[in-house]
């Protein structure tokens, strides 16, 4: 079927993209690989590239283009080249939509400049050891100053990808206790400065996939944050989250419907090279159906994303259809990337394949940005249950 979602802007883009990876991330990517995560510099050449900036503001140094197309450009190159530009994905993609939504100009001539060159990296903190899905049960504490100048940050995070190289981070923590009507209530969100006093940055998390994002612990010991970081108003941070997470599971399904489409080519090359029983792996019918399902997966996962991007782009994309979109292209990849590493036999489990690193990688997205589960609990309370 034909695509409408791309423009002539667009295709360049993936052309300059394509050329770029091919030059800067795949000669370089095993390092990468063996290091753990991508060298803070290659942020800077990102920057430079004017990935940072797409959506920013002409006046904060972007090119004010409100559009999410890009990124989805993005996933289907990165994807399609089996290769992933560290951990920042969450600069662009997590933090981006709360400093546009709610950073006051000063905050935004403060912060945006330095976010679209790379100079800052950013992150988002809202998981805790003891809780994930249920973020209203944080117990991260921010106290205002009896002279009302700084909050004192009290805490831990877990699992915040981008968190080692990060320069701030979005966290969340509360402000107050929730009330007896809305455990939501109470939460806040601050703009904190990772050189502050008492800000650290534990273990970088030894994970199952996405071996170059970095992903760590943090902690914070009386932590002062100046009350200019407060981002948006005090206690509504819920609602805020809320609201862009939607955004960040539109990123996640479309990534993964790329993931998908990117395990089928592997796939296809795979098995036209590889000879057994004196034929192609690709001779077999057990091959053409496997492929042939895959595709028609892809296919329909590659309309749903689409979709999705037209509607996020619009400001129309609401959480449960986020989630709908999410819950779907996790659970097509999931499967589409298990055949396809089938269709590599033996190959197909040594990470120097890069549907290895697909299947690694993708398991994630059935988990993170709220889990499967979670995105069934919301499209059934949407659906009235
Ligand atoms: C690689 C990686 C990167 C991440 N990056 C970030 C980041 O940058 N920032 C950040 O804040 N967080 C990040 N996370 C955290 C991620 O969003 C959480 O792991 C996720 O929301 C799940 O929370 P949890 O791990 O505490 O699982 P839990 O909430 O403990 O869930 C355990 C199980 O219980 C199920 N469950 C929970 N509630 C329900 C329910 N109501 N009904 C049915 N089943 C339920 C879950 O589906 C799951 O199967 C990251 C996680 C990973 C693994």
């Amino acid at each position: 079927m034909r695509r409408t979602v791309f423009n002539e802007d667009h295709e360049a883009f993936r052309e300059t993209i394509r050329a770029f990876i091919e030059a800067e991330v795949v000669p370089v990517y095993d390092e990468w690989f063996a290091a753990g995560q991508a060298p803070r510099d290659f942020y800077y050449k990102l920057g430079e590239l004017g990935i940072f900036g797409i959506s920013v503001p002409e006046e904060f140094g972007g090119a004010g283009m409100e559009t999410h197309k890009f990124e989805a450009v993005l996933y289907e190159e990165t994807s399609r080249a089996g290769v992933m530009f560290g951990g920042s994905g969450v600069h662009v993609l997590l933090a981006l939509p709360y400093l546009k939504m709610l950073a006051t100009d000063e905050q935004k001539k403060r912060f945006l400049p330095k976010f679209v060159t790379g100079e800052e990296m950013w992150a988002i903190a809202m998981t805790e050891p003891g809780t994930g899905s249920d973020l209203a049960g944080m117990k991260t504490t921010a106290k205002l100053s009896e002279d009302g100048s700084h909050y004192v940050l009290n805490g831990a995070k877990t699992f915040i990808t981008g968190g080692v190289h990060a320069d701030k981070v979005i966290v969340c923590a509360r402000t107050a206790p929730p009330t007896a009507e809305d455990r939501r209530h109470g939460i806040s969100l601050f703009c904190v400065d990772t050189k502050s006093e008492g800000y650290s940055v534990g273990r970088k998390l030894d994970k199952l996939g996405l071996k170059v994002s970095d992903t760590a612990e943090l902690a914070f010991v009386d932590v002062k944050v100046p009350v200019e970081d407060l981002l948006g108003e005090e206690n509504k941070g819920f609602y805020y989250l809320g609201h862009n997470l939607a955004s960040e599971r539109w990123g996640i399904a479309y990534g993964a419907y790329a993931q998908a489409a990117a395990a089928v080519r592997f796939a296809k090359q795979y098995v036209q090279e590889r000879t057994v029983f004196g034929k192609p792996v690709a001779h077999f019918q057990n091959t053409k159906f496997e492929l042939a399902a895959c595709q028609a997966e892809v296919d329909a996962a590659q309309a749903v994303a689409d979709r999705a991007l037209e509607a996020l782009d619009a400001g129309e994309l609401t959480p449960a259809e986020a989630a709908s979109a999410k819950l779907f292209c996790t659970e097509v990849a999931h499967r589409v990337i298990d055949r396809c590493l089938q269709l590599h036999g033996g190959y197909g489990y040594m990470n120097e394949y890069p549907i290895a690193r697909l299947y690694a990688d993708n398991r994630v997205n059935r988990i993170y940005g709220g889990t499967s589960e979670i995105m069934k609990t919301i499209i059934a309370k949407d659906m009235g249950l």
